[in-house]
């Protein structure tokens, strides 16, 4: 019989909607409960780790996860189902996609509906996610999200809608499976991965979003002698105001790692276009170009490499390397 490990973390999958129809923590987790799951053939533990909503996740609690897991997987465990709120549940999972061996299946999963809400979708996402945990097909994918039946990597899933059950997709390429009824089938294998090992987790790493006539205000504002790195999410093909090119050439003098990716949904930030603030010069001025990942898994990355020691030309191949 598989034995697999919950780790709880908190979000809505964990909470309940009160007599005024706010939606809060429990102090007793409803979906911490083997019975309702009808899993005879799996041995189920279940560790309360932490009871966060997902927006007060830090990457110093991330790390508590990955070590926890480290752990389990010392002592035999054969899968390991995170359930985690859904706002920054794809940020956990890809900071564990990048810092676990890549041995066990590990599944990161929560609900959009909490526990006492009609059609809540927290018992059957957690009992998907536990199913594919215990699959022999799961072993070697990375880090998986299961939600709403689909089995995504951790490395491109993203949160697409504010409410719905369905909310979790990859724009880029999909489903990676999917588990229906118990049954987990897999249609594609994720290529290349980015194992790193970490103590510690640095601060001071920022993400910031271009927009259209923006000044430079937010950019110098992290010029800053104790900021480690900064994403900026570009327009386009990755492309930035030349209002803002000044700034850029500043923190660039200070030695600050600027990595770009884009504002699109889908799609890789490259150097095309060569007018003043496009793609080529930015790429020219010193910016690495981040080609596949979204800003909140860039800044992940970027933490990760630089938690690990990585500087100058390794940190810009780490983060330029579209499948690690
Ligand atoms: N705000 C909640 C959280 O991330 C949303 C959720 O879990 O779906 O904790």
């Amino acid at each position: 019989m598989k034995k697999i490990l919950a780790i709880h973390t908190g979000g809505t999958i964990s909470m309940s909607q009160g007599v005024n129809g706010g939606v809060l923590p429990n102090e007793k987790n409803p979906i911490d409960n083997n019975e309702v799951l009808g899993l005879t053939d799996i041995q189920l533990e279940n560790d309360e780790l932490l009871n966060l909503p997902s927006p007060q996740m830090t990457p110093a609690t991330m790390l508590r996860v990955k070590r926890r897991i480290e752990q389990a997987i010392d002592n035999g465990i054969d899968g390991v189902v995170v359930t985690h709120g859904t706002d920054t549940l794809e940020e956990t999972a890809y900071f564990l996609d990048l810092t676990l061996p890549n041995t066990i299946p590990v599944v990161v999963t929560g609900a959009m509906r909490s526990s006492n809400e009609i059609g809540a979708d927290g018992v059957f996402n957690f009992k998907s996610a536990i199913q594919v945990a215990a699959s022999d097909s799961a072993r070697n994918k990375g880090v998986l999200v299961v939600f709403n039946s689909g089995i995504y990597a951790a490395r491109y899933v993203t949160k697409t809608h504010t409410t719905s059950i369905d909310t979790f997709k990859d724009p880029v390429y999909g489903t990676l499976g999917t588990v229906d009824h118990g049954q987990v089938s897999f249609a594609q294998q994720l290529l290349g991965s980015a194992y790193s090992q970490i103590d510690h987790v640095v601060d001071h790493v920022y993400l910031l979003k271009a927009s259209a006539g923006m000044d430079d205000l937010l950019l110098n504002a992290v010029n800053r002698p104790e900021t480690r790195g900064v994403v900026i999410e570009a327009m386009g093909a990755g492309n930035l105001p030349a209002s803002v090119l000044t700034s850029i050439k500043s923190l660039l003098k200070a030695k600050i790692p600027l990595i770009l990716v884009s504002r699109c949904l889908s799609g890789a930030a490259q150097p095309i276009y060569a007018y003043e603030g496009g793609g080529i010069e930015l790429r020219s001025l010193g910016l690495t170009f981040c080609e596949q990942l979204n800003g909140q898994k860039a800044r992940i990355k970027l933490i990760v490499g630089l938690s690990c020691g990585k500087t100058g030309t390794a940190l810009h191949n780490y983060m330029a390397n579209a499948l690690s």
